[in-house]
C-alpha cells in the first residue's frame, strides 16, 4: 500500500534527476525569496545558479540554529530567513528554545501540504488507511507534528480524535476504540499502567499499532511497548524544519521522502560527506517542485541529529526512497574519556524484558565528575512498579548489561574504576518527571569542566 505510490516507488535514476531539478530551483528561490541566503552567497561569492546538484551542495556553508536566531529579532531587525510576503504566511512556528530564544518558522499553506503528505505517506506505509482511528497524544500548539498529522489522517481517511497530551480518560480508548495512538514510549506506557488500575488489558481494547513521534528508542523498549499493548510499533522522525521520516512495516530504518527534503550526512567536521553506512550529522535542506513557495528555506542545515544512509535500493516494502538509521540528538550526546553514548544506551538498559517485572520504565540520569577525565558517575534513578518487592540485584545486573551491549569501552572504563554507576530505586510516581512537562530531560550532565 502506497500513499503516492508514481513517486514512492520511482527508480533511482528518475528520482535522482526530480532531486537536482528541485535543488536547482530551490537555490533560485532562496536566492530571490530569502534575504538571508541573498547576502550569503553574496558574501561567499557564490553564484547560485552554479548550484545543480547534490555534490554542489558541499561548496556552501553550513548553517545551525544559533544561524536562525541570529538572524531574527532582537538581534536583527528582521526575520532574515522569512523567504515569503507576510500575506501569504498561513502559519507561525516557535520551536522551543532549550538554548535561549526559540527560532521562528514560517510555514505557508504549500509547506503544509508537503508536511501532510510526508507523514500521509509515513502512515500508509505502516499499514494506515481509510477506516482507521488515531488519537494524537503529541502536543499541538507550537508544534507542527500534531497538526500536520491531522492534516495528513484527512489525505489518507483516517479520523483523528486530537487529545493532544499524555494523560486522557480510559473512556477514549473504550468508547471510540481507536485503532492506533501516536505519542512517546513513556506516554504508552503510563496509559497501560493506567488502563490497567481501571481493569482494563491494554492488549484486548483493539489498538493496532503505536507510532512513536520524534523520539529515537532501543530495540528494548520497542518490543516490551509491543508486548503490553499486543500491537506493532512504528518509529517515525519529524521536526519543525521538515524532515519527515518514516519506518515501513520493514521496521528497518526510516524512509526519507526524498523528493520533499533532502538529507546529506556529513562528518564530524562537517566538510564532506560520508559513505553510506557510515555514521555522520544530518544536514537538511528544503526541496522545492518547481514553481512552488516556502515560508523559510534552508539550504545546508545542520539538524544536530546523527544518523547514517543504511540504504538507497529498493525495500521490500517496495519504496525506493533511501533508508536512514533512527537519528539519535547530539544534544542527547554524552562523552566519557572519548566514548559516546546516548540516552537511547540508558534505554537498552533499562527496559531489559526482565527489569520490566520491576519497573515502570520512568528513569532519569545525572553525570557527575569532571570533564578532565577524572572518575565519571552515572546516578542512575529507577520507578519501581512496587519499591518493596523489586528484585534490585536483577535490575542492576540486566541494566549494566543492556547499557554495556553497543558499549564496549565503556565496560572496560567501568572494570577499570574510571565510570563508577550508582543506582537508584524510587517509589512509582516518585520520579521528578512527572512535576514538569512530560518530555524532561533524561539525561542530564552536571559534570563541570
Ligand atoms: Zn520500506
Amino acid at each position: 500500500m502506497f500513499f503516492n505510490e508514481k513517486i514512492e516507488t520511482m527508480n533511482r535514476e528518475k528520482l535522482d534527476s526530480i532531486v537536482e531539478d528541485r535543488i536547482l530551483y530551490t537555490v533560485r528561490y532562496a536566492n530571490e525569496n530569502s534575504p538571508f541566503y541573498r547576502m550569503w552567497f553574496r558574501k561567499n561569492r557564490i553564484n547560485p545558479k552554479e548550484i545543480r546538484t547534490h555534490t554542489d551542495l558541499l561548496n556552501l556553508p553550513i548553517v545551525n540554529g544559533k544561524t536562525i536566531r541570529k538572524n531574527q529579532p532582537p538581534i536583527s531587525q528582521d526575520f532574515q530567513f522569512k523567504s515569503i510576503d507576510w500575506s501569504e504566511v498561513f502559519t507561525i512556528h516557535e520551536t522551543s528554545g532549550t538554548s535561549g530564544s526559540p527560532k521562528t518558522f514560517f510555514l505557508t499553506w504549500n509547506d503544509w501540504e508537503r508536511y501532510a503528505e510526508k507523514y500521509a505517506r509515513a502512515f500508509v506505509s505502516q499499514g494506515f488507511g481509510k477506516g482507521d482511528r488515531v488519537v494524537i497524544c503529541a502536543s499541538y500548539g507550537m508544534n507542527v507534528g500534531a497538526n500536520t498529522m491531522t492534516q495528513a489522517a484527512r489525505k489518507v481517511g483516517m479520523t483523528i480524535i486530537p487529545e493532544g497530551k499524555c494523560t486522557f480518560p480510559a473512556r477514549v480508548i473504550v468508547n471510540y476504540k481507536p485503532t492506533g495512538l501516536v505519542g512517546s514510549v513513556f506516554k504508552f506506557l503510563k496509559l497501560a499502567r493506567e488502563l490497567s488500575k481501571e481493569n482494563f488489558v491494554p492488549s484486548e481494547l483493539g489498538v493496532r499499532r503505536l507510532v512513536v513521534g520524534g523520539e529515537s528508542f532501543a530495540e528494548e523498549s520497542r518490543s516490551y511497548l509491543a508486548e503490553v499493548w499486543g500491537c506493532d510499533v512504528f518509529n517515525t522522525y519529524g521536526s519543525t524544519e521538515g524532515t519527515m521520516c518514516g519506518e515501513c512495516t520493514q521496521k528497518n530504518g526510516l524512509h526519507a521522502p526524498e523528493d520533499l527534503v533532502h538529507l546529506d550526512v556529513y562528518n564530524p567536521s562537517l566538510n564532506d560527506f560520508v559513505k553510506d553506512g557510515e555514521p555522520g550529522r544530518i544536514i537538511l535542506s528544503t526541496l522545492l517542485p518547481v514553481g512552488g513557495q516556502s515560508g523559510t528555506v534552508l539550504l545546508n542545515y545542520d539538524t544536530e541529529d546523527s544518523s547514517m544512509v543504511l540504504s538507497r535500493d529498493r525495500c521490500a516494502c517496495g519504496r525506493t526512497h533511501m533508508k536512514i538509521n533512527y537519528p539519535q540528538r547530539e544534544k542527547e550526546t554524552f562523552w566519557i574519556r572519548g566514548t559516546p553514548f546516548n540516552r537511547v544506551d540508558v534505554e537498552n538498559g533499562v527496559f531489559q524484558r526482565e527489569n520490566m517485572e520491576y519497573l515502570t520504565g520512568e528513569y532519569k540520569v545525572f553525570l557527575y565528575g569532571d570533564l578532565l577525565g577524572g572518575v565519571s558517575t552515572l546516578n542512575v534513578n529507577l520507578e519501581c512498579l512496587d519499591l518493596k518487592n523489586c528484585n534490585i540485584s536483577i535490575v542492576k545486573e540486566n541494566f549494566l548489561k543492556g547499557f554495556f551491549k553497543f558499549k564496549p569501552q565503556l565496560q572496560k572504563e567501568h572494570s577499570e574504576n574510571n565510570l563508577v554507576f550508582q543506582i537508584n530505586f524510587l517509589k512509582q510516581d516518585e520520579l521528578e518527571i512527572y512535576k514538569f512537562k512530560c518530555s524532561s530531560k533524561r539525561l542530564v550532565d552536571k559534570r563541570q569542566p
